[in-house]
Formats: structure tokens, sequence, C-alpha cells
């Protein structure tokens, strides 16, 4: 039988709904409008396309969003001291710097100078540590997007196997932390594979919920899939297909049309996790804005 797909599109709308919901009310309620300032260096096309659109997705919800662009060849100190000028702006609750950086510059030094309260994407250390020791604090987005889409589809993850595939800091760790916390979306039984993992296809075949992060296309194949088990897709490769209509086409890093044969539930690509990054960015950028603003309702 085929698996549901899911469908990441449809919850991120859902998900966008309630943070304008919650964002309304909070405006109502102290009359601060939630603000997101986005750092870029450098002309990486892609990176630009993503820094636009978590702008438009701001502008949409009413709130205030810049794009802070600088030159590829802009020095460390410079962006230091826009990094330090925002921290000190009670008009932005958000700071992201969008990564990768161009090859000169120390991207953790930049990542530590980011207040914490204000490091919507939860990349900075203290965040990374509360987030191990289950504080609140800011979650990154597309792990907590993958988490999103387990409960909002009512994926049990209690006391399940989840194979996570990929040990970065902006996936596979966190959404390990995430999985392994307690309460609705965690308790599952964590297992992180990487690159020097023995017997990958031994280890998913045992999964319940498999999470591949790897940016390897299509290379986790439909017959390591355990029949019913849940299937999160995050990997976005570009890969050459003449008969598409631009000669490529995403691909993500399941091979898609044979585990949706074996799978209980698949996500997409694209479609799937992608389109929740940026809603939880949305959640995240509120949630500072209230938490800096002393809001408790
Ligand atoms: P990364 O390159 O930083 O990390 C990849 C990880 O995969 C590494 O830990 C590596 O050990 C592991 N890996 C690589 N080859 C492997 C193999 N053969 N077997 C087992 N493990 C292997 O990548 P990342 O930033 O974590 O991103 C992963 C993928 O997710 C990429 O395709 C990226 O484009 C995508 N991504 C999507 C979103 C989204 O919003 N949908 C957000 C972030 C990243």
């Amino acid at each position: 039988m085929s698996a549901r797909i899911i469908d990441g599109k449809a919850i991120a709308d859902r998900v966008r709904a309630q943070v304008r919901a919650d964002a309304d009310a909070f405006i109502a309620r102290t009359g601060v409008t939630p603000g997101l300032i986005v750092l870029i260096v450098g002309e990486n096309p892609a990176s630009q396309v993503y820094v636009r659109n978590k702008r438009k997705a701001c502008l949409d919800l009413g709130w205030y969003s810049e794009i802070r662009a600088f030159p590829a060849e802009v020095s460390q100190s410079e962006v230091e001291a826009q990094i330090e000028a925002l921290n000190a702006d009670p008009r932005v609750h958000g700071i992201l710097l969008q990564l990768p950086l161009p090859r000169h510059m120390d991207e953790q030094a930049l990542l530590e100078r980011i207040r914490p309260e204000k490091d919507v994407d939860g990349f900075h250390p203290v965040n990374v540590g509360k987030l191990s020791l289950g504080l609140p604090a800011p979650i990154p987005c597309t792990p907590l997007g993958i988490q999103r889409l387990l409960t909002e589809e009512g994926i049990e993850t209690r006391g399940r196997l989840a194979v996570v595939i990929g040990r970065s800091n902006i996936v596979g760790k966190p959404v390990a932390q995430l999985l392994l916390r307690k309460g609705a979306g965690g308790d599952a039984t964590v297992c992180v594979a990487h690159s020097r993992t023995a017997d990958l296809p031994g280890l998913v075949r045992q999964a319940d919920i498999v999470v591949a992060a790897m940016g390897q296309p299509e290379f986790v194949k439909g017959a390591w899939i355990k029949p019913g088990a849940t299937v999160i897709d995050v990997g976005i490769n570009r890969i050459s297909d003449p008969s598409a209509p631009k000669g490529s086409r995403l691909v993500g890093d399941v091979e898609f049309a044979a585990a949706r044969e074996v799978a209980g539930a698949i996500t997409p690509v694209p479609g799937g996790v992608g389109p929740m990054t940026i809603a939880m960015l949305m959640h995240n950028t509120l949630e500072c804005a209230r938490r800096l603003s002393g809001d408790s309702a």
C-alpha cells in the first residue's frame, strides 16, 4: 500500500495562520510589532532567494523586517559592529545570519555575537545548551518544523526508534535533541547516523521514524525502509534531468518512489519539510518578541 504523503505546505499554512492570530493578539496587548533583520554576506543565489522569502513572510504578517546585505569582501569587524547595533535596537527581536558565509569569515564568532534572546535560528551556544537541557529557548527552525510535522500528523514518537541520518549543528543534532526530549513529539529512542556509520541500511531497517538529513540525492533506498515507517526527508538536492522543464529538478535524500511503496507516511521534496522552515522562523521571531517584551499571556 502506498504511503500517506505528508503535506508540508498545508501544515505550514496552518502554523502561519496560528502565528498570525497569536501575533495580532500580542501586538494588541503590548503595542510591540515583531521585528526580524536578516544579514547576508556575498552573492550566493540560493541564499538571496531564502533571505527575500524570510523578509516577505514577515511583511505578509505586517511585521518589521529588513535585509542587511554586505559584499563578500566585508570585514569580520564590520559585520560584528552591525550585529552589536542590532542587539541594542529595540525594534529588532530577531537577528538571522544567513549561512553559508564567505570562507574568510569566522561563522562561529559571528553567531556568538548575536544576543541569545534575539537568536531566532537557535544557533548560539547558550541556546544549543538550553535545548539539550530542555529549557525554553529559540530552537533551530528546520528541526522544530520536523517535530511539528510529526505532531500535526498524529505520528507517535514516544517509545519509537528514530534514526536521524546526519549530525550537522543545523539539522541532525537538534532534531535528535528534540525527539529525545520529554513530552509530545519527543520521548523517542534516538540513534544518530553519519558518514562514518557502519551498516546504515541495517540501522534504517529497524527505524520506526527515519529523518534523512545528509545532502546526498536519493541515497536512502526504498528497500531499507521498514514497512509502515514514517520517513521525513530533509534533503534538498538539485539533479540534472534533461526531461525536466529547466533541465534539472529537486530531489530529497530518500529514493521517494520506492520508499513511498513501503512507508506508512512520507514527506515529498519539494513540499514537505521545506515550507515548515520559514513558518517556524515566524514562530521563533514572535516568541523572541514576547520574551523580550516580558509578555507572559
Ligand atoms: P551537512 O552537509 O552540514 O551535514 C550532512 C550530514 O550528513 C553530515 O553530518 C554527514 O556526516 C552526514 N552524511 C553525509 N553523507 C553520509 C552518508 N553517506 N551516510 C551517512 N551520513 C552521511 O548538511 P545539513 O546542513 O545538515 O543539510 C542536510 C540536507 O538538508 C541538505 O540537503 C540541505 O540542503 C537540507 N536542508 C534543508 C532544509 C529545509 O528547510 N528543508 C534546511 C536545512 C538543510
